[in-house]
């Protein structure tokens, strides 16, 4: 039996979005589980909307996620070149084989004369078909419409009759010979269309099960009947069902991050995040969810990828990330701390793995990165560069005319002469509050948010003997001065 082949084949014309990345995750699992290869192609051959550094961005999102590629950019192999602008020549040879046999054929309509036709053909209450002329133009026709001005493209000669071909997702699919049309092939400016090259691309390299995004399948055919003129043998298709919000409506940026980068940045593990992609659509036998990436390729079973839209849930990626966090060594944590913050303009990001290490310790029950920075950053910050949120201020401090100011008052002396460390400084609070028949509660958020400006933070303890005897007694003086002025 052939081994299989899967590609990811992304055009770059920007960063790599969640549902690309599950292709990418599903194309990897399905070539792996069966001893395959699993190949990374660029598709660049839409120039105008090529972004350079988009190439540079996917290769990096993959590589984040911890999806290798066998053969394709940057590791090279055996078929390459593995971008398509560097493959040129070679569309240009298949596209001249289709015309020689007939199987293909100039065409030079201005966009002027195609809207005329589309315009008749919908006042006739008709699809529009491009009617192929009864005498094919021969290559002095198409260069002297050149001459004249005109675009001249090549477009395919799609035989008669309808076009079916096998999906292991969704069946068998038919389209009807009255959608099908003579397709362009060749652009204007000599450049293939993505159908063109896309399957040269794959015949050539060896693909042998395409699997990609549902939004493709109405494309297929074009690449069936492609595949037929140019006889070279049909591969398996596989495609994936689309990922909406919880609204069921197309997954976009306005209802948050839809890119692999900005998950990134945002704090998530990119365990989590690859483990919660894997679950779009794919349902694994049994009631488990979590995976490595080794265990999921090992379940995966193209079987198992349903037809029905996935839903894009974050708080369920979000209760994945949690897990992870738990779930991580702390030297993993750290690894994945350290490459968030070097997303982020942040005093943390100077800090050395012991400190860091700390921090992620102290910080329990942090759900992304980012709560850590919002949480730690203030202690990095000016003594009187943070604002004091006026909700805390107003529920601890300003309660019981004023009882948390006073508190803060009467305590401010105390600290000066307290021994500063965690454990002495916990024996003192409990001493203090044990005098003044109140809880810890009733000190500790008051100190909190005259340190930090919220209630919310580290451990009360670290985070005193985090910032020093001396900056604890500046920020608890400043909130009292502010009250003061206020
Ligand atoms: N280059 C196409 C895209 O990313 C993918 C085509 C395919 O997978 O066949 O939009």
């Amino acid at each position: 039996m052939e081994t299989i082949k899967t590609r990811f084949a992304p055009s770059p014309t920007g960063s790599l979005h969640v549902g690309g990345a599950r292709t990418a995750l599903f194309c990897y699992a399905l070539a792996k589980k069966l001893g395959g290869q699993f190949l990374l192609r660029i598709e660049d051959t839409d120039r105008a909307r090529h972004q350079e550094e988009a190439v540079e961005k996917i290769v990096e999102d993959l590589r984040w996620l911890g999806i290798d590629w066998d053969e394709g950019v940057i590791v090279g192999g055996d078929f390459g070149p593995y971008r398509q602008s560097e493959r040129l020549e070679i569309y240009q040879q298949h596209i001249h084989g289709l015309l020689e046999s007939g199987k293909a054929y100039y065409a030079f309509d201005t966009p002027d004369e195609l809207d005329a036709m589309r315009q008749e053909a919908q006042a006739r209450k008709e699809d529009f078909h491009y009617p192929r002329p009864k005498k094919l133009p021969c290559l002095a026709d198409a260069k002297a419409a050149r001459s004249a001005g005109k675009p001249v493209v090549v477009r395919l000669a799609c035989p008669a009759g309808d076009v079916t071909f096998r999906d292991e997702v969704f069946g068998d699919v038919t389209i009807p010979a009255d959608q099908i049309d003579d397709f362009i092939i060749q652009k204007a400016d000599g450049w293939p269309t993505y159908h063109l090259a896309n399957v040269v691309d794959d015949a050539l390299m060896g693909v042998n099960f395409i699997c990609r995004g549902q939004e493709f399948l109405g494309q297929t055919w074009r690449h069936v009947l492609l595949r037929d003129a140019l006889e070279y043998p049909e591969p398996q298709y596989a495609h994936l069902p689309l990922i909406m919000d919880m609204d069921g409506r197309k997954l976009s940026k306005r209802d948050g991050d839809v890119e692999v980068d900005t998950f990134r940045q945002h704090g998530y593990l990119p365990e989590a995040l690859l483990n919660f992609i894997a679950l779009l659509g794919w349902n694994p036998k049994g009631d488990r969810e979590k995976f490595t990436l080794e265990e999921m390729t090992e379940l995966f079973d193209v079987a198992g990828v349903g037809k029905s839209n996935a839903k894009f849930d974050r708080d369920k990626l979000l209760a994945f990330n949690v897990d992870a966090i738990a779930d991580a060594a702390p030297k993993r944590l750290l690894e994945c701390f350290t490459d968030f913050l070097s997303f982020h303009d942040t005093p943390l990001a100077g800090l050395d793995d012991k400190t860091l290490q700390s921090i992620l310790r102290s910080c329990q029950g942090f759900r992304t990165f980012m709560d850590i920075l919002h949480k730690v950053d203030v202690l990095f910050a000016a003594d009187d560069s943070y604002q004091f949120d006026p909700k805390a201020v107003k529920k601890v401090m300003l309660k019981n005319d004023g009882a948390g100011y006073a508190m803060l008052a009467d305590i401010l002396p105390l600290l000066a002469e307290a021994e500063w460390t965690a454990e002495a400084l916990e024996a003192w609070m409990g001493e203090y509050c044990q005098t003044n028949e109140i809880g810890m509660g009733k000190v500790a958020q008051p100190i909190r948010i005259a340190v930090t400006g919220t209630t919310i933070s580290p451990p009360i303890f670290d985070t005193l003997v985090f910032l020093g005897k001396e900056k604890t007694l500046a920020r608890i003086q400043r909130c009292l001065s502010q009250r003061n002025a206020g």
